[in-house]
Formats: C-alpha cells, sequence, structure tokens
C-alpha cells in the first residue's frame, strides 16, 4: 500500500479516481460541475495537498503555488492546453505539472474536419429547414447551397500533434494543404504526405494529383478555402510568435471572402469583435468555433448575432468530448488515465523521481541541469 496522498481534483476524472484510491490514495473531488472558486483551491491546499488534479477552467498561478508550499508536489491537469497554468510561476515554485497531450489528438482533429463539413455543406441550417416544416420541394439550388470540402485547399495554421493528424483526415478528402508553423516544420511528415497522394493518384482515386507545402502565413491564409487553427494559447512575453488574437481584422481580412475558419485551438487566438464584424460584412464566407475568449460564451457575445447564425457554428469546447478520448483508465487511450498516471509519476517518484523523464510532465526544464 502507497503511503496516502492527499489529492484535490477540480472536476471528478470518472473510474480514475477510483484507481488512485486503490492505491490508497485520500483522493476528494469537487461535487460541483462548475469550477470551484480559486479561493477553495487555495484553502485545500492551506490544508496540505500533495497532487491537484485541474481543468483547463482553473487559474494556476503564485498564489496557488504559495498556498501549497511545502506540501504541494505535482499539479495533474486533464487537457493538453495549460495556458491556465503559469509556467514561470510554477517553475519558480520547482512544481512539476503534467497534460495529457497525444490521447486527444484524434478525437481533436476529427472534430475539427467535421465542423468545417458542417460550416460548409450548412448542415445546422439545412436540418433546421426539416424540424421547422420549412423543406417544401427538391429544387437545383433553393433554398441555398453549400461549399464542398472535398478538393479544396486547407490551410492548418500549427503544425503539432493535432495539426498533423488534421492533414491525415484531409487527405481523404483530396485536399491541398498549405502548412504555417513558425518553430517546427516538420517536413518529414509533409513527404509522406506528398507519397501518398501520389500513390492515390496513381491508383487513379484522385483525378489530378493533391499537394501539400508549408507558406509563410499570410500566403496560407490568402489561399485557403478553409483555415483551421491547430496553435497553443501564447500571449505576449510567452513566445516569439504568440498566438493571442493571431485572428484579427488585419489578418481575417487576407482571406478570402468565400473562405472558412475553423477554430478548435484556444478562444483567445482569434479577436471575436473582429469576427464578428467579418462576417457581418462578408470579408468571410463563415466560422466554426469550438473555443471562446470568454468561456461559457455570454449571451451578449456578438457571435450569437442572428444575423450570422447560418454562417457561424457554435460548440461548447466539445472537440475531445468522446467516451474513451475523455475517460478511459489506460493513459494511452484516455484524459483520465493520463491525467492520474501522471500525477502517479511524480508522487511515485517513478523514473527514479527524475521528472525530466517523465512522459507527461510538462515544465521539464526546471528541472534539468
Ligand atoms: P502541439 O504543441 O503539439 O502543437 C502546437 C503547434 O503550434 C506547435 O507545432 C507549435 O510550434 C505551433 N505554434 C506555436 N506558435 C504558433 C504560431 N504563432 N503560429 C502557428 N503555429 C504556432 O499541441 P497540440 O497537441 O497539437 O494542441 C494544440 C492546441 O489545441 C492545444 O494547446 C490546446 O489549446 C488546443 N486543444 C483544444 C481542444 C478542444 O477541446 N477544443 C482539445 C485539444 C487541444
Amino acid at each position: 500500500m502507497n503511503k496516502k496522498y492527499r489529492v484535490f481534483a477540480t472536476c471528478d476524472i470518472g473510474e480514475a479516481v477510483e484507481l488512485l484510491r486503490h492505491r490508497g490514495y485520500d483522493v476528494e473531488v469537487y461535487p460541483d460541475p462548475k469550477a470551484p472558486p480559486k479561493s477553495l483551491i487555495i484553502e485545500k491546499l492551506k490544508s496540505g495537498i500533495d497532487g491537484l488534479i485541474t481543468t483547463l477552467r482553473d487559474p494556476i498561478d503564485a498564489e496557488i503555488f504559495e498556498a501549497g508550499k511545502g506540501t504541494l508536489k505535482v499539479v495533474a491537469q486533464i487537457a493538453v492546453g495549460f495556458d491556465n497554468i503559469n509556467r514561470a510561476d510554477a517553475n519558480r515554485y520547482k512544481i512539476p505539472f503534467t497534460n495529457t497531450a497525444d490521447v486527444l489528438t484524434e478525437a481533436t482533429a476529427e472534430f475539427a474536419v467535421f465542423m468545417m463539413g458542417v460550416l460548409a455543406r450548412r448542415m445546422w441550417t439545412a436540418e433546421h429547414l426539416t424540424r421547422d416544416l420549412q423543406w417544401g420541394y427538391w429544387h437545383p439550388y433553393l433554398p441555398f447551397l453549400g461549399d464542398e470540402v472535398t478538393g479544396k485547399t486547407v490551410a492548418v495554421i500549427g503544425t503539432g500533434r493535432i495539426g498533423l493528424a488534421f492533414i491525415k483526415k484531409c487527405v481523404g478528402f483530396d485536399m491541398n494543404v498549405l502548412c504555417y508553423d513558425p518553430a517546427y516544420e516538420n517536413h518529414a511528415f509533409v513527404k509522406a504526405v506528398d507519397e501518398i497522394n501520389q500513390l492515390r493518384h496513381t491508383h487513379g482515386m484522385t483525378k489530378t494529383k493533391a499537394w501539400i507545402k508549408y507558406v509563410p502565413f499570410e500566403e496560407a491564409l490568402k489561399q485557403a478555402d478553409f483555415v483551421s487553427v491547430h496553435v497553443p494559447l501564447l500571449r505576449e512575453g510567452e513566445s516569439k510568435t504568440p498566438t493571442y488574437h493571431l485572428f484579427n481584422e488585419q489578418t481575417l481580412k487576407l482571406m478570402k471572402p468565400t473562405g472558412y475558419l475553423v477554430n478548435t485551438s484556444r478562444g483567445p487566438v482569434v479577436s471575436e469583435a473582429a469576427l464578428a464584424k467579418a462576417l457581418k460584412e462578408n470579408w468571410i464566407a463563415g466560422a466554426a468555433l469550438d473555443v471562446y475568449e470568454k468561456e461559457p460564451l455570454p449571451a451578449d457575445s456578438p457571435l450569437r448575432d442572428p444575423a450570422i447564425a447560418d454562417r457561424c457554428r457554435l460548440m461548447p469546447h466539445f472537440a475531445s468530448a468522446a467516451r474513451i478520448t475523455r475517460m478511459s483508465t489506460d493513459p494511452e487511450k484516455g484524459m483520465a488515465g493520463r491525467c492520474a498516471q501522471g500525477l502517479i509519476d511524480v508522487l511515485e517518484k517513478n523514473y527514479k523521481g527524475d521528472f525530466s523523464k517523465m512522459p507527461y510532465v510538462v515544465n521539464k526544464e526546471a528541472f534539468t541541469g
């Protein structure tokens, strides 16, 4: 039996909680589905918590680490994005934090592909026709038409794990791909996709051979029929190429008036005021969003304007919300399992207690050299 570690979870991570309890951990789960107030997290930490399980809604900063000083050993986040965690503060307090990368990559990427289809083929508006008894006849172009996805050109902004998984799926739609990533260009992946495109063409599966290439940001936006965003939220000072408001009035104006924007990354990457204006004034054809500057999306958001409703799909931060992806206790399959394993690795000093060698620890730099 392990030494009883005390863990506070700001949300329920399902069966993975039992997995921790079976190891002898004393786990308290915040019972409300809404986020606990920061003051409560601080109160729990002051009472002597070894491990904190967090989600992207919890602000984790110096105040939190100070409250846990002496006892807090790890913050285990159930999400791949960690923009809610102040990395510099975690490093200063020498607290490792973990995330759940990889296991949500395919689910998030496929959701982005589906959003692209739902938006361009106007499925939401079309279903409303049926439901509202407005479907009176079949007609070649009435009451409206959508745009095909197959064979179009998609710009993928951020070619990390999810961006590349998204591209893999776009290959099946014979799409041309414009890649943009200022930090790392994965030319081996581009070469592999090019070979697959060639093979599909050689075997007569496609009339024309699709292409893929890295291009500068502006070029990607100008040439694309679809733009899909897969970057982390990086504010000024956190990166040489911050992503905060990467999509603003200036950059949205670079897109084609027939272009569609899909954002499954983080809300503040897109200026919502600029996007609402872009949709209202038809600078672009449409947008599908899964994430927002403020979540949940406020009732008075300009994105809720009925005038743009048929061209603006609004999802409730749902891209990773698939059964196995979210809840499997297997760390190779589910976010819950990976979150628990990240916590266990640190508390039980796996990898000889070397945080820099633990696969799910994010801020390895604080523990090297
Ligand atoms: P990742 O770190 O593997 O990839 C991110 C890529 O973005 C990296 O290659 C990086 O170089 C690139 N990048 C950084 N700054 C950039 C810039 N200015 N312009 C273009 N590219 C830039 O991360 P990932 O696992 O692919 O996840 C990406 C993000 O998706 C996460 O950080 C998270 O915020 C978001 N996400 C959202 C959901 C959801 O439910 N909607 C689910 C999973 C992930």
